[in-house]
């Protein structure tokens, strides 16, 4: 039974699945992690490569249960988790590929949780929700910006409906993730909280949110609105901010 309320849509053809592994290029000794395995149909596919090891994070335990009777192979470590809080660091590797076709009423949180695991996550692929795809690479919001400023967006394919069970309302992108080199910010909750905070109504100008000291260092004027802002500014604009706070 496929249960609604964990965003269960099964990706089904060999010829979407077959693709994804393609794109997400995986080396031998490479360590992957797949959110959402669900029945396990990408899983299979991962399989095929010459992984080193795959853990698996699913939120529903039946579907674990389900896994564990279907997936014989050493290199599989099962995991019951919630990947939007899923503490990457737990696991004690260096380097993990995410993979993922995300469940869509939490795909933010998981590619939120994916940044703040940076240090660990040199490449993320997720499907998700084609708007929401759209919307990560077109327009600027505080989480647009969040991820970003570490990460290169590539829209990789867009996949109709038709290629999941239930197919799901909306048509779906895969998407690509490229950690980008060393950026010098280490609090990512401050990080947040002060693109969250300039990112609260819009309209307003910038000198309303934040202190002008901050905006004359950098040479931005306080006139701006955030929408007006491209993204080298949000970075200089928040290291001004962390040197003279
Ligand atoms: N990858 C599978 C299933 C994708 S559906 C396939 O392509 O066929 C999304 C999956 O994510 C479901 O199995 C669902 O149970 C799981 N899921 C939902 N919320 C989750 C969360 N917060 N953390 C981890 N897995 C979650």
């Amino acid at each position: 039974m496929l249960k609604k309320r964990f965003a269960q849509h099964l990706l089904i053809g060999s010829g979407i699945l077959q693709k994804i592994v393609e794109f997400a290029e995986i080396k031998p000794e490479e360590v992957v992690v797949e959110i959402g395995p669900g029945t396990g149909n990408l899983t299979k596919y991962l399989l095929k490569t010459n992984l080193k090891k795959l853990y698996l994070i699913e939120i529903d335990p039946e579907m674990i249960e389900y896994l564990k009777k279907i997936i014989r192979d050493e290199r599989v470590v099962f995991i019951n988790a919630d990947a939007t809080k899923f503490d990457f660091f737990s696991l004690k590797e260096n380097n993990l590929k995410l993979i993922g076709n995300l469940p869509y009423n939490v795909a933010s949180l998981i590619i939120e949780n994916t940044v703040i695991h940076k240090d660990l996550i040199p490449y993320a692929f997720y499907m998700v929700q084609k708007e929401v795809a759209e919307r990560l690479i077109n327009e600027k919001s505080w989480l647009s910006i969040f991820v970003k400023t570490f990460y290169e967006v590539e829209y990789l394919m867009s996949i109709p409906a038709r290629f999941f069970i239930p197919p799901p309302k909306v048509v779906s992108a895969f998407i690509k993730l490229t950690r980008k080199n060393l950026i010098d910010i280490y609090d990512l909750k401050e990080y947040k909280n002060f693109l969250t905070k300039i990112f609260a109504q819009k309209r307003k100008m910038l000198k309303h949110k934040i202190n002008e000291i901050y905006l004359k260092e950098v040479g931005i004027s306080g006139e701006k609105r955030v929408e007006e802002l491209e993204l080298k500014d949000f970075l200089s604009l928040y290291l001004s901010f962390q040197k003279l706070k």
